[in-house]
C-alpha cells in the first residue's frame, strides 16, 4: 500500500507540529515555504555576530511541547527554562520596577503600599480565572467542531457561573478585585502584548493569568527559541518529510470538491492527497479560494490583533537596568489602549517589550554586549499603511529606553534591524500585518473561528493562528493535534 501523500503550505509551528504528527502515523508529508527556512514567526535573524530570536520570546502551557513528542514517541528536543521572576514592569514616572514572581506571597511584598491585602485578593482573582481555565479547556480549546450548534452546546455545558464574564472586559473583571491602577495594568499586559486592549477583550481571558502566575508559567528556550524549529527539523528528516523552501504557493487547482494541486511562483504543481494550509486560514481561503465569506472587505471587518514593531539591536556594553523579560509603559495606559487601534501615525511615547537574550544566554551576542528584541504593538495595515516613519519610532524607542536603563543604547549600537508591519506581512504573508491574526473575542472562537476543515473540499485543511484553537506557540500545537485527529477520521490509512 502506498502511503498517503499529505502537501502542507507554510513551515510555522503550526505545519512542523502537523507533520511530527502526520509522518509518525505513516503519511508521506511534504511541506512548501515560501521563506528560505522553516519556523514562520517562530523564526531566527543572525547579524554582525548577534543572534536573535525574531517573534515568540517566551511561551505559557509548556506541556504541550511534552504531549506533541510523547505522541510519536521521541524525547522533547530542546532544553525549556522557567522563568521566574516571569517579567519586570516599568511605568513611566515611577521609580519603581516591578518583577512579577510565580510565588505569590514574594509577589505580594512588590505591591507593599500599593494595593491593601494584595495576597487574599490575587489568590481570591487567580481562584476564579483557574475555574474558568479548567472548565473551557477541554469544552472549548481543544476540541473540533462541526456546527455552530454543536459549539454553543459545549458551550452550554460551561458551569453557569461563568456566565457573568460575558457580559464583562478584562478590565471590568480586574476592577472588581484590585484597586490600584498599577495591578490593573500590569495584570491586563498579557491581554495587550497578546494583541488587544483590555477595554475590548473579554473578562474570560484573565484565564490567561492564572496559566501565567500559578498554572505553568512562562518557559523560553536554552539557546535560544529557533532551538525549536532546530530540533524539529532533524526528526521531521528521519521520518522522511520534506520541505522545500522559497516555494511560495500561488495558486490553487480544485476539481470535483477536491484540492487537487497546488501551485508555485515558477509554475511548478504539486498533487497531493491530502492538503493542510499553514498560511493565514482566513487570508487564504479569500485569496486563493474565492470564497464570499474572506473578501477583502469582509477580512477587513474582521477583528485583528495589533501588528508587530520590532527592533533588533546589538549593544557594546553590558545595561545595568534591565533583565530579560521587561515592559516598559508610559503613565496613560486608558488614553493609549483606548488610540493605539485608531491611529493612522505613529503612538507617542509609544509602549513596549523589551527582551535581553543575552542576560541568560550569553551565545547570542560577542562577549560583554547584549542583544536586545523590542517589540511595540503598532495599528496594522488597514488603520496604518504607511510605514515611512519608522526610523522616527525606532529612534524615539531607543532613546526612551537608554533615558530609563540609564544607558546610553545609541552611541553603542553595532547592529541594527527594525521590521515594520509592512515587513511582517510581506515575510509570512500575515493578514495587513496583523502579528498573531485573527483576534479571539467570543465572535471568533471555537466555530466561530475559520474551521480547520474546508467548508466546501473534502481534502483541505489549516492548522496554524488564524485557525482553531487560536493563536500563541502552545495553542497552535493544540491546533496540530485537532487537525491530525480530523484528518485520522476522515482519511485514515490505518
Ligand atoms: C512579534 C511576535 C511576537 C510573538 N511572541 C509570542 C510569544 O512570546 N509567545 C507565543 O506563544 N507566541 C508569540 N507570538 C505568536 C506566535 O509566533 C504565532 O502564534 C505562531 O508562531 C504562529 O504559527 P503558525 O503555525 O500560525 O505559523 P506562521 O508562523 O504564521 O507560519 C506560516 C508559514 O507559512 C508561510 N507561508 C505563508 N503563505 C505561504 C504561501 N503562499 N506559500 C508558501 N508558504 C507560505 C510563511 O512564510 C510562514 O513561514 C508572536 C508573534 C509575533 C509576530
Amino acid at each position: 500500500m502506498t502511503n498517503k501523500k499529505v502537501t502542507i503550505v507554510g513551515a510555522g509551528l503550526g505545519s512542523l507540529a502537523t507533520a511530527l504528527r502526520l509522518s509518525h502515523q505513516g503519511y508521506a508529508v511534504t511541506i512548501l515555504e515560501k521563506e528560505e527556512n522553516a519556523g514562520g514567526r517562530l523564526n531566527i535573524l543572525k547579524k554582525d555576530g548577534f543572534t536573535f530570536d525574531v517573534g515568540p520570546s517566551f511561551f505559557s502551557m509548556s506541556y504541550e511541547f511534552h504531549e506533541l513528542f510523547n505522541s510519536i514517541n521521541e524525547p522533547i528536543p530542546f532544553e525549556l527554562n522557567e522563568l521566574n521572576p516571569l517579567y519586570t514592569v516599568n511605568i513611566a514616572g515611577s521609580n519603581r520596577v516591578f518583577q512579577i514572581y510565580k510565588d505569590l506571597d514574594k509577589l505580594a511584598k512588590e505591591f507593599e503600599g500599593i494595593e491593601d491585602d494584595f495576597e487574599r485578593k490575587v489568590r481570591n482573582y487567580l481562584k476564579g480565572a483557574k475555574e474558568i481555565f479548567h472548565d473551557t479547556e477541554y469544552r472549548v480549546v481543544k476540541k473540533n467542531f462541526d456546527s455552530i450548534i454543536g459549539f454553543i452546546r459545549s458551550m452550554a455545558t460551561v458551569p453557569l457561573k461563568h456566565l457573568p464574564k460575558l457580559f464583562r472586559t478584562f478590565w471590568q473583571e480586574l476592577e472588581r478585585h484590585f484597586d490600584s491602577e498599577e495591578v490593573k495594568i500590569i495584570f491586563s499586559l498579557v491581554a495587550f502584548f497578546l494583541g488587544a486592549t483590555p477595554f475590548n477583550t473579554p473578562s474570560v481571558y484573565n484565564l490567561l493569568n492564572y496559566t501565567e502566575l500559578q498554572h505553568d508559567g512562562y518557559w523560553n528556550v536554552k539557546g535560544g527559541m529557533y532551538k525549536i524549529v532546530e530540533g524539529i527539523l532533524p526528526i521531521l528528516a528521519k521520518k522522511g518529510v520534506v520541505i522545500q523552501y522559497n516555494t511560495e504557493i500561488v495558486k490553487v487547482v480544485v476539481s470535483k470538491k477536491q484540492l487537487t494541486a497546488v501551485v508555485d511562483q515558477d509554475g511548478t504543481v504539486y498533487e497531493s492527497d491530502i492538503f493542510v494550509i499553514n498560511a493565514d486560514a482566513a487570508w487564504f481561503r479569500g485569496k486563493f479560494l474565492n470564497r464570499k465569506k474572506f473578501t477583502e472587505e469582509k477580512l477587513d471587518a474582521m477583528e485583528w490583533t495589533l501588528a508587530p514593531f520590532t527592533i533588533y539591536l546589538g549593544v557594546k556594553g553590558t545595561i545595568p537596568g534591565i533583565h530579560h523579560h521587561n515592559y516598559f509603559l508610559g503613565d496613560n495606559f486608558r488614553d493609549y489602549a483606548d488610540t493605539i487601534f485608531r491611529s493612522s501615525v505613529a503612538p507617542k511615547k509609544p509602549y513596549y517589550y523589551v527582551n535581553v537574550a543575552s542576560k541568560s544566554n550569553p551565545d547570542c551576542a560577542p562577549e560583554n554586549c547584549e542583544n536586545l528584541f523590542i517589540l511595540c504593538p503598532v495599528p496594522d495595515l488597514r488603520v496604518k499603511p504607511n510605514w515611512d516613519d519608522a526610523e522616527t519610532l525606532a529612534t524615539e524607542i531607543i532613546a526612551d529606553l537608554s533615558e530609563r536603563v540609564g544607558y546610553d543604547i545609541t552611541n553603542n549600537l553595532m547592529t541594527k534591524t527594525v521590521y515594520t508591519p509592512v515587513d511582517w506581512q510581506k515575510m509570512f504573508n500575515l493578514y495587513k500585518g496583523s502579528g498573531l491574526g485573527l483576534a479571539h473575542g467570543l465572535n471568533q472562537i471555537g466555530a466561530f473561528r475559520p474551521s480547520n476543515k474546508d467548508e466546501e473540499l473534502s481534502n483541505l485543511y489549516y492548522v496554524g493562528a488564524s485557525t482553531v484553537p487560536g493563536t500563541g506557540l502552545p495553542i497552535v500545537v493544540i491546533g496540530s493535534k485537532l487537525v491530525t485527529e480530523r484528518i485520522n477520521h476522515e482519511h485514515s490509512i490505518i
